[in-house]
């Protein structure tokens, strides 16, 4: 009985001496998945012309019926996107949102993207439900930082193409291929990392998962459990 007893402490004590593996959140932040989706953001051309249209093909593809959009005629004088309409109003409401990035799948200009914030909260629907002035990046290309959102430095830096679900670069016969059109504070971005040993991690803010997440994963799989 006192063996089984104090047997029952062996893995307790054992782990004294592994590296731990958690993270003082929310004080400190681990890397996020290249992937990861989150809050949503409208990029704009190099040139300052907003990407969206208002064709509302995100409205329609979206499985929680949280998009409201409603395209109007450019004003020939000051159009405010390339085509012949733009989102006059885009709204979009995170009680519903499911992150399931359809309708950056369904964008035809690559307008609507999603950064890796998930760190997002509010006390009232109306801060819930997202106008385009908000999702609207700023003038660098950037995401206009809500109070309620916890944004870290550095966080908003990859913020848009690499969120597809989906991108032609995961697909082999386009490796090394760019895929994305030019976009405000960023220019032309990298071709996303493929599959093979051809990637240039800095230069499109990937990383492998076993590089960040090295503690959970076995030695045998490239990570430190042993
Ligand atoms: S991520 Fe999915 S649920 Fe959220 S707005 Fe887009 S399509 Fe709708
Ligand atoms: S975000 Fe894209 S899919 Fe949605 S209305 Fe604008 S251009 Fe169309």
């Amino acid at each position: 009985m006192p063996s089984n007893f104090f047997g029952g402490f062996k893995v307790s004590f054992k782990q004294i001496f592994e590296p731990r593996v958690t993270t003082s959140y929310p004080n400190q932040k681990r890397p996020k998945a290249p992937r990861l989706h989150g809050r949503h953001v409208l990029n704009r051309y190099e040139d300052g012309m907003e990407k969206c249209i208002g064709c509302e093909l995100c409205a329609g593809v979206c499985p929680a019926d949280c998009i409201y959009v409603r395209g109007l005629d450019n004003p020939p004088d000051h159009p405010v996107s390339p085509g012949e309409r733009y989102g006059y109003i885009y709204e979009i409401n995170y009680l519903r949102c499911i992150h399931c990035d359809m309708c950056v799948e369904a964008c035809p200009t690559e307008a609507i993207t999603e950064s890796k914030l998930f760190e997002f909260s509010f006390t009232s629907r109306a801060d819930a439900i997202y106008t385009k002035e908000e999702l609207v990046v700023d003038d660098e290309g950037r995401p206009k930082h809500q109070p309620w959102e916890d944004w870290r430095e550095g966080e908003d830096l990859h913020t848009s193409g690499w969120m597809r679900a989906t991108a032609p670069g995961g697909a082999s016969e386009y490796e090394g291929v760019i895929s994305w059109s030019g976009e405000l504070g960023y220019g032309k971005r990298a071709p996303e990392a493929g599959q093979s040993d051809n990637r240039d991690d800095e230069a499109t803010g990937n990383f492998l998962l076993k590089d960040i997440s090295a503690d959970h994963i076995p030695v045998e799989f490239g990570g430190s459990v042993r």
